[in-house]
């Protein structure tokens, strides 16, 4: 039987095209800035979002973890929403590389006001209190569900870092589904943000890789902290050359993923064992079952049906579409999930 994994966009494999650009990537030592590949996927990310310069990381968290550290002081703090995944999901890095603390914002779906980030900086002067230095946000959210900024709050929040000093950073582990589903000009990100990262593992599909980009102020250091993190690397060439491939090939494609998705998301709003469905803008659907089906019983189903998807805590289950969820693979879970109607425990 076929296995069809839902659980994330990270689980997709290089396709032989890709794989057949890493080959012939030219290469050479990282660590003395002699890979061309590296170098030239660097100046390309840099230029698409209008940024000074960039740097390739393994990880979106080294990535994250690092601009962080650009941007901090020790016993200083962070604005983020809640379910950020530099909170949640980088082990605690803020704290064990920054010595830096998160003020954490309730917000809509993972995306945060404005208002709403004036409302929770420090007053710089009461000095009881830590020092707000930076602003972290999420485009797409991942717990919040694929859901995508409007460009126009940016802005406003920019202002408001302005009028603090405070630095801006954007995660955009899948900033590139953000700017396919809302047509925003990459470029626009250069002006808003001081340093934003574009992972190229998740939706693009390459094996690993997270680029980060910012003006020249914030990128000074980003070096020397990339070794201290332990990621100065070698022939990354190969990896680098995937994601330049990955920039040209797999980005218009995100839409397929994004029509799947929202395709999914109709056929589980109809479904009498489903009791919400979350606005599906991009590639990531969040759902809950009837208080009377217990979760267990629908994964075990799935997973008979060789479907798998994430159970994310507290009811909420996650599905993830990418680069090898065929249209077959679609057809057959769209089925599946219609067919559990008929095996459900009845109440
Ligand atoms: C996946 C992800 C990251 C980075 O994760 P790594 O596994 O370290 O590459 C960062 N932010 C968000 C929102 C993510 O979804």
């Amino acid at each position: 039987m076929m296995t069809i994994d839902l659980r994330s966009d990270t689980v997709t494999r290089p396709t032989p095209e890709m794989l057949n650009a890493m080959m012939k990537a030219e290469v050479g030592d990282d660590v003395y800035k002699e890979d061309p590949s590296a170098n030239a996927l660097e100046a390309q990310v840099a230029d698409m979002f209008g940024m000074e310069e960039a740097l390739f990381f393994p990880t979106g968290s080294m990535a994250n973890q690092a601009a962080i550290k650009l941007h901090t002081q020790p016993g200083e703090q962070l604005i983020c929403d809640q379910w950020a995944h530099v909170y949640n999901y980088e082990g605690g890095g803020v704290s064990f590389n920054s010595g830096v603390s998160c003020k954490l914002v309730t917000g809509k779906r993972g995306m945060i006001t404005a208002n709403q980030v004036a409302a929770h900086i420090n007053p710089p002067d009461f000095y009881h209190s830590p020092l707000t230095s930076l602003v972290c946000l999420e485009n797409t959210t991942n717990k919040g569900g694929g859901a995508c900024y409007d460009f126009e709050e940016f802005k406003r929040i920019r202002n408001v870092c302005d009028t603090h000093g405070l630095g801006l950073h954007l995660d955009g582990a899948r900033l590139m589904n953000a700017l396919v589903a809302t047509h925003d000009d990459p470029k626009e990100y250069g002006k808003v943000f001081d340093t934003l990262t574009l992972c190229l593992s998740k939706g693009l599909g390459t094996p690993l890789g997270t680029v980060l980009a910012g003006k020249r102020e914030f990128m000074r250091n980003a070096i020397r902290v990339r070794k201290i993190l332990g990621g100065g690397m070698r022939q990354i060439g190969y990896m680098a050359a995937a994601g330049s491939y990955a920039l040209a090939h797999h980005v218009d494609r995100l839409e397929e993923d994004h029509r799947r998705a929202k395709e999914l998301a109709a056929q589980l709003e109809a479904l009498m064992y489903v009791s919400e469905v979350e606005p599906t803008e991009t590639n990531i659907v969040i759902f809950y079952l009837k208080d009377t089906i217990p979760a267990a019983h629908f994964m075990a189903y799935l997973d008979s049906e060789g479907i798998r998807i994430s159970d994310m805590g507290q009811g909420k289950l996650r599905l993830v579409t990418h680069l090898d969820y065929s249209e077959a693979m679609h057809k057959k879970v769209l089925l599946s999930l219609q067919q559990y109607e008929t095996k459900k425990p009845s109440s």
